[in-house]
């Protein structure tokens, strides 16, 4: 069965809660989610009454298939103006001002100042961001189970490299590029995104960009960051490998990361607070003294998006529940020195924490 009408109707019942008699959907990854278009130019409206699926003449022959469940309209090549000319039209049968909602976080200001110019008094515009966010944080079985799928791939991906291809001797931009061909090669539509892969110092930053001139040298940590996309769902996997000895410092510090990581893993539990969480893991590096030199928040929502709702950081707000699929990456990471990252996706139950990443956590040497 096709979630996608179930999706809608709960989507409409938040916007009546809202108060709004349309909402309008034009985040493409969002209509996606809602309807099931692929296509690059598409917008939805949803109402008490009311799912209209809008797209322009490239698309209708595609809509017809991807789109059966709910009423299609051609639109113009600028979706949100014929989405208010719907929302004018309802306008008109009630004879009342309408209400439409949008998302102001997807919304240009020049954009939005052009919708304003034509709803005039008729239409009321109200900024109603995040409701299909707040839908998506929470996966059904057939999303879990293409999270699951886009996992084993990536983590075929770093057996691959583990047992097969190795790091010391190659560049890590060559690593990089060759990660992104061989997750083809097993079965990916390609990689969540372009694939961290950092040697020494350079992974002392989190963010780090695989440098064409580095040639991985023996002796070292590595970390590498990379996910697998499938049928538009993605997976998002962290490991930290070396190269051959590594000095005391650094062993301490892959153990006080892995036993954060584990600590955290236990935490990620339906009703948790995302802080919480987050603290469990920042309480344990600080607790050895390395409290600054771990930057980031924990961890993040991953489904059609790699970043995604719910964040798991000191600044994110909300508990985690049932059905969220989130990453647990805590790291430390020595200026000028290293950096250790090691990162699981998590699917949260009211059976405990899915953890559905494979790949050992134990500091393998490649
Ligand atoms: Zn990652
Ligand atoms: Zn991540």
């Amino acid at each position: 069965m096709k979630p996608y009408v179930g999706r809608a109707d709960r989507l409409a019942q938040r916007a009546e809660r809202l108060g709004l008699d349309l909402l309008l959907v034009s985040q493409l990854v969002n209509v996606r989610y809602l309807t099931g278009f692929t296509g690059t130019n598409g917008a939805f409206l949803v109402g008490p009454a009311r799912r209209v699926f809008l797209t322009d003449f490239r698309y209708v022959e595609r809509a017809k298939e991807e789109v059966p469940d709910f009423d299609r309209v051609r639109g113009r090549e600028d979706m949100l103006e014929s989405a208010l000319e719907i929302a004018l039209d309802a306008e008109r049968d009630r004879e009342g001002r309408v209400r439409l909602g949008f998302d102001e976080s997807h919304m240009t200001v020049r954009a939005h100042a052009k919708l304003a110019e034509r709803a005039g008094d008729r239409v009321e515009l109200v900024p109603a961001g995040g409701l299909v966010e707040d839908l998506r944080a929470v996966k059904d079985e057939g999303e879990v189970s293409a999270i699951r799928a886009a996992t084993a791939i990536a983590d075929d991906l770093y057996r691959w490299l583990i047992s097969e291809h190795g790091l010391a001797g190659h560049t890590e931009r060559e690593i990089a590029l060759t990660l992104e061909r061989r997750a083809q090669d097993l079965g990916a539509d390609g990689l969540s995104f372009p694939a961290i892969v950092a040697a020494a110092a350079n992974g002392a930053l989190p963010h780090a960009i695989p440098r064409r001139d580095a040639v991985i040298p023996r002796d070292t940590l590595v970390v590498v960051d990379l996910g697998c996309v499938l049928d538009s769902y993605r997976s998002d996997c962290t490991r930290t490998f070396a190269t051959g000895e590594i000095d005391a410092e650094a062993r301490d510090c892959y153990k006080l990361v892995r036993s954060a990581q584990e600590a955290a893993l236990a935490a990620t539990q339906p009703g948790a607070d995302v802080r919480a969480v987050d603290r469990v893991a920042r309480d344990a590096i600080a607790a050895a003294g390395r409290g600054d030199q771990f930057g980031h928040g924990l961890g993040h929502g991953v489904g059609l998006e790699v970043h995604e709702a719910p964040r798991l950081a000191p600044s994110a707000t909300g508990s985690l529940e049932a059905g969220n699929v989130v990453t647990i990456e805590p790291g430390v990471y020595v200026p000028e020195r290293f950096g250790i990252r090691i990162e699981d996706l998590v699917h949260v139950t009211a059976e405990g924490p899915e953890v559905m990443t494979s790949i050992p956590k134990e500091l393998i040497v490649v």
